[in-house]
Order: structure tokens, then sequence, then C-alpha cells
């Protein structure tokens, strides 16, 4: 193949928006990111730059305010350049925001949620977070306890939540807790969806900020809420529906991490060719060895595989038919390729892998958590596994 896998995925259009995006990475992360990273959060003014812009909530109708973008090629240039940046700790976060909230609202929010919060989430004045782990639950969402209690025309919320990004420097998180009363694991109805905010919300604390192996320059804390009066227009969805909501809507958030996944296997793959290309040893460079051309030359056909596997699922999903298999399918391969590449990529790059300053370090480290967030890769392989079996 000595085509580029990209020349038939993207068109014109993409391209166009490539420019945009690319400007938009060049100008206000690239030369901030060391500094976020060190400062462990990315500031307010990020977020209203990409609102700005135009980068953040593409799928949002013209109605609605927005550009109506709802092809996922879109988004998957604007993760292609921030990784290209090296800065997948901005794209995650905008991921969460973009690719796992708003769909909840697009899909199942009233009219007057989405004039109440969609203008103020495409400016990036309204910052949010997914807020479903918990201590005692994270793969299996059914152990869920945080409550929500209905009292009049409020829910009373109780519970605590884990391993949220945006925690700190967000503005509203949507929360799942049990409605249903009970204890023990939640039955298919049990658990709701609302979008609660922290600034008028007395009794939403926000703990301590989790200190991350990689991704340094996203958030990740610890949230309690004590009591939280939450209005009743802010449940998203059916009371009871938030399980059915977040299989339904989880397709777009596993896509958003192949999608990012891919990017930094083909990032990490660029960058270790130009590093090999440089470095010399033993009289030669490091990529005339056999064994650095045969590594590149594997990991160039893991990446296309991985770009190809991973494109497909996008135009799946263009056309309304990626479902959960498909979409763990996704994540699966190109979350543990991602992991793999970049461990391999390091490798060639010797000692200065091994340091922070090097991309390399940087990919390897954000890339681990590619195979852990949004489904671990153990519980992809459950969810693609009984769909064999269930053909038998
Ligand atoms: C940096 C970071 C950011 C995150 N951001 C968010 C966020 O913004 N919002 C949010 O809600 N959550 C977030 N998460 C949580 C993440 O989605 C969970 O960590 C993940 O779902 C796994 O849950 P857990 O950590 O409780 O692991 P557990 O569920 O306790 O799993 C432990 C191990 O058991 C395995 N396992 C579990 N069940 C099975 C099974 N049935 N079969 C086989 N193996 C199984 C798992 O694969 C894993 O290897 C984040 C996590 C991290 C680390």
């Amino acid at each position: 193949m000595t085509e580029p896998v990209s020349a038939p995925f993207y068109e014109e259009e993409h391209e166009e928006f490539r420019e945009a995006a690319r400007e938009f990475t060049a100008r206000e992360v690239a030369p901030h990111y060391a500094a976020w990273d060190a400062a462990h959060r990315v500031p307010r003014s990020l977020w209203t730059a990409a609102g700005a812009a135009g980068l953040l909530g593409l799928a949002v109708p013209e109605g609605s305010g927005g550009l109506g973008l709802a092809d996922y090629r879109f988004r998957a240039v604007l993760d292609e350049e921030l990784v290209r940046e090296g800065a997948l700790g901005v794209a995650l976060a905008l991921h969460l925001h973009d690719d796992w909230v708003l769909p909840h609202v697009l899909a199942h929010g009233t009219d007057e949620q989405k004039q109440r919060w969609l203008p103020p989430m495409l400016t990036g004045e309204l910052v949010t977070s997914v807020a479903w782990t918990e201590p005692g639950a994270g793969s299996d969402l059914r152990g869920v306890r945080t409550r929500a209690v209905r009292d009049g025309e409020e829910w009373v919320l109780t519970g605590q939540k884990t391993f949220i990004g945006n925690g700190i420097s967000g503005d509203a998180a949507l929360v799942l807790a049990r409605t249903d009363g009970g204890t023990g694991r939640a039955g298919e109805d049990g658990l709701s969806l609302f979008l609660v905010h922290k600034a008028d919300s007395p009794g939403y604390g926000t703990g301590r900020q989790l200190d991350k192996m990689g991704l340094r320059a996203s958030d990740t804390a610890e949230l309690f809420f004590e009591d939280v009066r939450v209005p009743a227009a802010n449940l998203v969805g059916a009371e009871g529906g938030g399980l059915r909501q977040i299989r339904q809507l989880l397709p777009q958030g596993r896509l958003a991490v192949a999608v990012a996944a891919s990017a930094v296997a083909r990032s990490t793959l660029e960058s270790t060719v130009r590093y090999t290309a440089e470095r010399t040893a033993f009289g030669s460079r490091v990529l005339d060895f056999q064994h650095t051309r045969f590594e590149l030359a594997e990991l160039t056909v893991e990446v296309e595989v991985t770009e190809a596997y991973v494109r497909q699922a996008v135009h799946a999903f263009n056309a309304g038919a990626l479902d959960l298999v498909g979409a763990s399918k996704a994540k699966y391969w190109a979350g543990e390729r991602a992991r793999s590449v970049t461990d391999r990529c390091l490798q060639l790059h010797g000692g200065y892998g091994y340091i922070l300053d090097y991309p390399v370090a940087q990919a390897y480290l954000a890339s681990r958590l590619l195979t852990l967030f949004g489904g671990t890769s153990e519980i992809l392989r459950e969810t693609i596994g009984r769909d064999v079996a269930g053909g038998t």
C-alpha cells in the first residue's frame, strides 16, 4: 500500500477544517502545554478560545447555535491535530464534554435544557464532566451507590464519585445516581442521569486532585455530594433510564477513545522515524539497523491497520450504524495498539525514551489510560465475546 490511508477518508472540507484546527493548536495549545502539564490543569481560557474558534460541540445543530457538523471525521481531525502537538490531555478533556456529555443533552435533553445548556457548552463557559465512576463501582455501574431522592420539584443527591475528568476545572457534571431507593446492585430501571451545577449547589464538594502517571495537564478528581438539591428540571432523560441511555450513547465515547488512540500510535511512530534517522550508533543511523527497520515496518503496518479499522468505525458511526459491539471492537483494538506501539517506539529511543522531555515518554504514559478508561480491555472483550457467543 503506497497511498496514505488518509487520502480517501478525509475530503476537502475536512482538510480545510484541519487548517483551522492546526492554527488553533499551534497558537492556543502548543506554547502552553508544558506549563499546563506542570500545573496539572488547563485554564478556562483554553475552553473559551476553543469555543470562539468553533471547535466545541461540532455536532450541535445550526438551529441550536452550533455548526451542525455531525460527521465524526471533523472530531477526528481535531483529535489528530491535538495529538500531533502532544496534547492528548486536551483531546481527552474535550472528549468528556463533547463525546460523553453532549450526546446525552442532544439525544435526551428537553427543549428547555438545550436552550439553557447548549449555548454555554458551545462557548466554553459551561465545561462539563462525566461522573459515573465511584470508589466501589467502575466497570460495574450497577454498583453505583450515589442516590437521588425526589423532594417536590427537586432531587436530593448524596454520594461520592472518583476519577472525574474536568472535575476541578469544570462547572457541571453528568451524575449517574440511584433513583429507585434500592440497595445492592441496581436493576435495569434503577439509575438516572442529572446535570449538576457546581456553582449553585451547596454540598457539591471537590475532593483531592488525583496524581496521574500521565496526561497530567488534565485534572482528575474526586467529587462529593452532601444533600445537594438538584432541580427536577436537571434530570436528563427519563427517570430510571440512565443505564439504557448510557448503553445507547456509549458507542460515541468509545469511538472517541479509539480515534485518539489511533492518532497517538500514528504520531508516535512518525516521531520515532525522525528520531532514529537523526540518532547514530556504531557509525550508522539507528534507522539503518535491520532490527530498527523491521520494527518500524511492523509498526507501520499496525498503525495503518488500526487507522483503517477505526475509520471504518467512523463511517459506521456517521451512517448511524455503530453499535456498542462495533465501538468496543474499535476501542479495544486501537487502545491496545496505542499501548504496544508507544512501548516499542520508546525502546527505539534508548535511554532518551525514558526521559519526559521526549514526546515518546509522554505518549507512553498517556496511552496507558486508553485500555482502562471508557471500558477496560477486559470489559470490551466481554462485550465482544458475548456477541460472538450469541451467534452460536
Ligand atoms: C485517568 C482516569 C480518568 C477517568 N475519567 C473518568 C471520568 O471522567 N468519569 C468517570 O465516570 N470515570 C472515569 N474514569 C474511570 C474509568 O472509566 C474506570 O477506571 C474504569 O471503568 C474501570 O473501573 P475501575 O477502575 O473501578 O476498575 P474495576 O472495575 O475495579 O476493574 C478492576 C479489574 O477487573 C477487571 N474486570 C472488571 N470486571 C470484569 C469482568 N466482568 N470480567 C473480567 N474482568 C473484569 C477490569 O478490567 C480491571 O482489570 C477514569 C479513570 C482514570 C484512571
